[in-house]
């Protein structure tokens, strides 16, 4: 009888691994096929300097626009990717179309502005990833100084010092570096003094619940002051409401990026946003 009520269980299991490998394989295959179609776009989010206002950074954040299924955020498919190596060309094309819009952007003669991007695991993990940016910086004629590489902490820590020294070589090649989703991770202080970094993001859930969560808000300034002690700038992700912003300003967080000040638009919508200014 058990070896009955197994067989059905393992009919019923494989019924539905059936389906999930179908799924996978179908937006595996969709996934391929967006590559060469470019059905791929990037949206910007600014990144603002509270106390003036300016816009000192942009954020590129990917989309897919799927013929049946609409547009898709990251968090539905970057996964995907990783698992199937896709990653690869797909993190390439997001470096070269960010990096020539910020020189297209600098060669309409707005102000220059960092372009962050994101970087995944698997794609740090590449040994030629700085000769592949090094050649996408040289096309695009984007002077190294206006790239960020936005990596998050659990990234840097699964293999920290092969990493440390992936990071240190694109600092040298003058690329400023940002660890994401700060606090969510279990980077030790020990590392952190070490990893030659020039930015951390604090992460929005943190920033989220500051108003009702002490622990939260402590957190933020620990992290806030932490940063201000290693010399590193500070961003925090997330801020939805001018409350917040007040709060983050009085702990001396400068730099914000979140909904208050834009949501991710086009290309086209960041061309308005500087011809106008930003108001929040
Ligand atoms: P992230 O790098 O932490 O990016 C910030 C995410 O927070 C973005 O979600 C952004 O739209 C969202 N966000 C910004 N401000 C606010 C706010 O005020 N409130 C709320 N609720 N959300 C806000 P998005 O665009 O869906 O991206 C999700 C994640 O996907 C990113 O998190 C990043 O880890 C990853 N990702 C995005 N683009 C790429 C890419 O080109 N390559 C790789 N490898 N990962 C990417
Ligand atoms: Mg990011
Ligand atoms: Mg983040
Ligand atoms: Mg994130």
């Amino acid at each position: 009888q058990a070896k009955e009520r197994d067989g059905n269980n393992f009919q019923f299991f494989s019924s539905e691994m059936n389906i999930k490998v179908l799924e996978r394989m179908m937006l595996e295959n969709s996934m391929r096929k967006a590559l060469e179609r470019e059905d791929l776009f990037l949206l910007y989010q600014p990144q603002v300097d509270t106390r003036t206002g300016e816009i000192t950074g942009l954020e590129a954040l990917l989309r897919w626009r799927h013929p049946d299924m609409g547009v898709i955020v990251p968090d539905k498919f970057i996964y995907l990717a990783e698992e199937t190596g896709l990653i690869i060309p797909i993190g390439e094309w997001v470096l070269r179309t960010a990096c020539f819009q910020a020189k297209a952007w600098q060669q309409q003669g707005f102000p220059p502005m960092r372009m962050a991007v994101n970087l995944s695991a698997k794609q740090f993990a590449q040994k030629d990833l700085s000769g592949t940016i090094a050649a996408i910086l040289l096309e695009s004629g984007l002077d190294p100084d206006w790239l960020e590489l936005e990596i998050t902490e659990s990234t840097i820590m699964k293999d920290p010092d092969s990493n440390t020294r992936m990071l240190q070589k694109l600092k040298d090649m003058g690329i400023s570096l940002a660890i994401d989703d700060f606090g969510t991770g279990y980077s030790s202080l020990s590392y952190l003094k070490h990893f030659p970094i020039n930015r951390l993001k604090i992460d929005r859930m943190f920033v989220r619940d500051i108003a009702i969560n002490p622990d939260d808000a402590a957190i933020v300034e620990i992290i806030i002051s932490m940063a201000h002690t290693l010399k590193l700038s500070v961003t925090a992700e997330g801020v939805e409401t001018r409350p917040l912003m007040e709060f983050l300003a009085s702990r001396n967080c400068v730099e914000m990026q979140g909904y208050l000040f834009s949501r991710p638009v086009t290309a086209e919508e960041i061309t308005t946003i500087l011809e106008n200014g930003l108001k929040y």
